[in-house]
């Protein structure tokens, strides 16, 4: 599996971003100075007496000033790491410094900006050319994106954005992201999409982008798998991985106040980065036999680039101006213990989990399933064209079907629909038969020719997975003749040279330097006295410079772990404070019982790496309790036998453990009423059938009494009792409707009138 065997360190650059308008604003002074030659960085203390400090060099694989261009970093740093991805090698590269020193700008750039496109989108670019470019090579290219946030793992490409993913382990492929959803893409465009899907799901998620940005580690990954044939005649599938990280922001959390959930915040921030510089030193140091990868997300989904199996690039980024002199230095630091870091990177031959090699086999059993089919359909035609004919036709038959497969499939089809119509006409015009007969014959028709749009679906539904599956493997070679092509590649390549030799170059100023010292040893005849005494006065200057610089950066360092040490004191203070303030709540409010019940519970899950309760049921463990006690069939709990016993002897309340009081059930009160007609008294109603009886004499004729009412009020004023405006007999007619009214004879609803009483 192993191709290259030697180990390898990490590649460590620096690039350090331009001042920015405000700091020009505010006449910041430039305390950054980058020798791209020698690729050193001089740090200066401006506020120290510049006569006896001084200036600090860091010396890297390569630095980067504030007029480096995106792509010299490409072509310097970032293409033949990402070659090797290719080649089949798993890649990382990390962006690392204080928040605004241009991480995003290095891995991202400005999107719509070809010049300012970061290593992300040059990658993709470099990807799929390469592919284009490629011969009797198969590619299959995928993308995912995620992003660690207080230590929760969230995949930006997926559709719930609540969800939360998990790490896992498996011993042949290391650790892996449980259901991280990931993309097969065809093209830069189509990977650039899945960048910017990305990218607004982290957007969206946070209020403000700078602050979450400089609190959270992007990663893009982008898997390569390639398949190509091999000496010994097999297909062989090599598969690169290249992470793409943007780190959090470096700076030190401010803890200060900082408490309860925002205490918890910033520690978990901290955390994964500090876990990051916890490998490093310790993969450093070599003494210690454990690396800490396991204490955070991040450092185990990159153990594999930090000391393991890949190649690394790490970017350091920093500021030029004097205000975050502090933080510049803790990045040149920190980037330069890295620098020692040995990792193993092997190409990746045939593993288990190539997707490609998935993609090959299914493509393989879809083929055949579509060969078996129109081996069907030619067996099925030969019958046909072999009928009246002999046997050796046949043969012959099928060898020019074989020529012509393929074109004349869509032949085929409409040739038995067509049959199959004719057929149908023939029925339909055929006198002779009897109606029941054609109308079967008919159905039978219909339905072949339903079976045969099935089959003919299903065929079709066969090759379009064929060809979808199919246009998601790329092969290049396509416009390899291209001669614009060529001259880009020509192009590349001495790019690629001149690179190359700058890298030497630098290595050997580098060289140079150290051993001007030693030259100067060599120099050791003297000429004379006073001679000797300048060569060694020289010497010895730049030795003690050495010295003072050397006591500096152990002063610098012990300085800056005694804030590191201090910032570390206080956290575990206030954790200690939080932890004494749960244990008080326990002793004083929850009994002893309870507690210890939680207590035995209580277990450490390590796949997910917290701690967990099992289950109140002990259900699973133990089937006894899943079957109901055999003392208890037909009770409601378990019943002792002499509990029984005494039960049906005598009726003792102690044994009836269910059902002691027995009680009928309560009716619902009524709520509604029968219907009861009114009843009147006696007296009144004899009243009202003597003043009834009264009235018999007066007769009022009161059929034209709606008509008359309005206009000749006169004419009832005539009556007995004209005092009144208004008939008295018209109020008494209206009694007659009573039931009581005694008078009333049935039908007639009003007195009879006895006509105009004549004066
Ligand atoms: P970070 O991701 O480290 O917080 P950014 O990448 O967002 O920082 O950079 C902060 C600002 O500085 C951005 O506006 C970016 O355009 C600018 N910047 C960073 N590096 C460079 C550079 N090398 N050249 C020009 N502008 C830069
Ligand atoms: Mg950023």
């Amino acid at each position: 599996m192993s191709k290259s065997k030697s180990s390898e360190s990490i590649k460590v650059v620096v690039r350090c971003r331009p001042m920015n308008e405000k700091e020009k604003a505010a006449k910041f002074e430039r305390v950054v100075s980058v020798d791209v030659k020698l690729g050193q960085i001089i740090v200066r203390n401006p506020r120290e007496a510049a006569a006896n400090e001084h200036p600090k060099v860091f010396t890297y694989d390569s630095v980067y000033d504030w007029n480096s261009k995106q792509i010299d970093l490409y072509d310097e740093t970032f293409r033949p790491l990402v070659d090797s991805v290719l080649l089949g090698f798993n890649g990382t590269i990390f962006a690392y410094g204080q928040t605004g020193t241009g991480k995003t700008y290095t891995m991202e750039g400005v999107r719509n900006d070809p010049e300012r496109r970061g290593v992300i989108p040059n990658s993709f670019e470099h990807v799929f050319t390469h592919i284009s470019r490629s011969q009797n090579q198969q590619y299959l290219v995928r993308a995912s994106y995620l992003e660690i946030y207080q230590e929760e793992i969230k995949d930006l490409l997926s559709k719930d954005q609540t969800r939360r993913l998990e790490l896992r382990e498996r011993p042949d492929t290391g650790v892996y992201v449980k259901d991280l959803s990931s993309f097969v893409t065809k093209s830069v465009r189509e990977i650039e999409h899945v960048m910017n899907v990305g990218n607004q799901n982290r957007s969206v998620g946070a209020t403000n982008m700078n602050e979450h940005s400089s609190r959270s580690h992007a990663i893009f990954v982008i898997t390569v798998e390639c398949s190509e044939l091999g000496v010994d005649g097999e297909n062989h599938i090599r598969v690169g991985k290249l992470n793409l990280v943007d780190l959090a922001g470096s700076e030190r959390q401010t803890k200060t106040g900082a408490q309860g959930e925002r205490l918890k915040e910033a520690t978990k921030i901290n955390l994964s980065l500090s876990a990051l510089g916890n490998v490093i030193s310790s993969l450093v140091d070599g003494r210690s036999s454990h690396i800490p990868y396991r204490d955070s997300k991040l450092t185990r989904l990159l153990q594999d680039s930090l000391g393991g199996n890949a190649r690394t690039v790490m970017v350091a980024n920093i500021g030029p101006a004097s205000y975050n002199l502090e933080e510049t230095l803790t990045t040149l630091r920190y980037s330069n213990r890295a620098k020692n870091i040995k990792n193993k990177p092997r190409i990746n031959e045939d593993p288990k989990d190539a997707l490609l090699r998935e993609f090959q086999e299914e493509i393989a059993r879809l083929k055949e399933q579509l060969e078996k089919r129109s081996g069907k359909k030619k067996r099925r035609r030969k019958r046909r064209g072999g009928e009246g004919s002999d046997g050796e036709d046949l043969e012959e038959g099928e060898t020019e079907e074989d020529e012509e497969e393929g074109e004349d499939k869509g032949d085929y089809w409409r040739e038995q629909q067509e049959k199959l119509e004719r057929e149908r006409k023939a029925i339909m015009e055929d006198h002779s038969l009897v109606a029941e007969e054609k109308l079967r014959l008919l159905k039978e028709k219909e339905k072949k020719m339903e079976d045969l749009k099935r089959e003919k679906d299903a065929g079709e539904m066969l090759s379009a997975k064929v060809k979808a599956m199919e246009s998601k493997l790329l092969v290049g070679g396509k416009n390899i003749v291209d001669h614009t092509n060529e001259q880009q590649k020509m192009l590349e390549l001495k790019r690629q040279e001149i690179t190359e030799q700058k890298r030497r170059e630098r290595e050997m100023q580098q060289q140079m330097e150290n051993r001007d010292e030693e030259t100067l040893e060599l120099k050791e005849t003297y000429s004379s006295l006073q001679q000797e005494v300048d060569i060694k006065t020289k010497k010895l200057k730049k030795l003690f410079a050495k010295l003072q610089a050397v006591k500096a950066e152990i002063h610098d360092i012990q300085e800056a772990h005694i804030n590191e040490r201090q910032d570390l004191e206080q956290t575990q203070n206030e954790l200690t404070r939080d932890l004494k303030l749960k244990h008080l709540i326990i002793e004083n409010f929850i009994p002893l019982e309870e507690k210890n019940k939680i207590v035995h519970r209580a277990y450490f899950d390590e796949e997910d790496e917290y701690w967990k309760t099992k289950p109140i049921t002990r259900l699973e463990d133990d089937q006894q309790m899943m079957t109901r006690p055999l003392s208890a069939v037909g009770y409601r709990r378990p019943l002792s036998h002499h509990a029984r016993k005494s039960m049906m002897m005598r009726p003792d309340m102690r044994y009836k453990a269910e059902n002691i009081m027995v009680l009928d059930m309560d009716l619902p009160a009524r709520t509604t009423k029968e219907y009861q007609e009114p009843v009147i008294a006696p007296k009144v109603a004899a009243a009202l059938e003597s003043a009834l009886r009264d009235e018999d004499e007066i007769q009022v004729d009161a059929s034209g009494f709606h008509s008359s009412l309005g206009s000749t009020p006169p004419a009832s004023g005539s009556l007995k009792k004209p005092k009144s405006g208004r008939p008295r007999s018209v109020k008494k007619s209206s009694t007659p409707t009573s039931p009581f009214s005694p008078s009333s004879p049935g039908s007639q609803l009003y007195p009879q009138s006895r006509g105009l009483v004549p004066k």
